[in-house]
């Protein structure tokens, strides 16, 4: 007993290492690697890398991703398919990582923001997608000095 007493009487004068969240949200540093919610980066002009190739979905364990696509026609007349709709689930994801990982275009990524919390299921069903993105065009290559020399030879 009095060796309980004395660990009880030590650690009365340890120094705290509680966290008084969410007072101290402006100094919390959580780690970049931290998966929290799946997010679809967009760029200035509101454009964003998903093809609606629809990899992801299918790599989902758990069908917390629904990639919604609809066919539009080019100014050639060829038929394109595009995003629609890139719905996430978070109340179901494991954050396993493997949507990400298997992206051929590198359009998902996890973020840290960890504060979802929220009293309705339904909130948690994200469209991830932004209203009225679309699609970046892929710039073309810059080839080499050797390669643009050949080009300029055989041409
Ligand atoms: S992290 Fe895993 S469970 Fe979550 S959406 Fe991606 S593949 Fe699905
Ligand atoms: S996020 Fe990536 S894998 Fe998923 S549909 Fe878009 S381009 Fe395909």
């Amino acid at each position: 007993m009095l060796s309980g007493l004395s660990i009880t009487w030590k650690e009365l004068w340890t120094k705290k290492v509680t966290r008084q969240y969410p007072e101290n949200r402006d100094t919390l540093v959580i780690s970049e690697r931290f998966r929290a919610e799946l997010v679809m980066p967009h760029d200035e002009n509101n454009e964003h890398a998903c093809t609606a190739c629809g990899i992801c979905q299918i790599n989902c364990p758990n069908g917390t991703i629904n990639v919604i696509s609809r066919t539009t026609e080019t100014e050639d007349g060829k038929k394109k398919k595009e995003l629609d709709r890139y719905v996430y689930n978070l109340g179901t994801c494991t954050f396993c990582n493997l949507c990400v990982i298997t992206c051929p275009s590198d359009a998902i990524v996890f973020s840290n923001n960890f504060e979802n919390a929220t009293f309705t299921r339904n909130k948690l069903v994200k469209q991830l997608n932004h209203e009225g993105s679309r699609l970046r065009e892929k710039k073309p290559i810059k080839k080499a000095g050797n390669e643009a020399e050949k080009d300029s030879q055989t041409a």
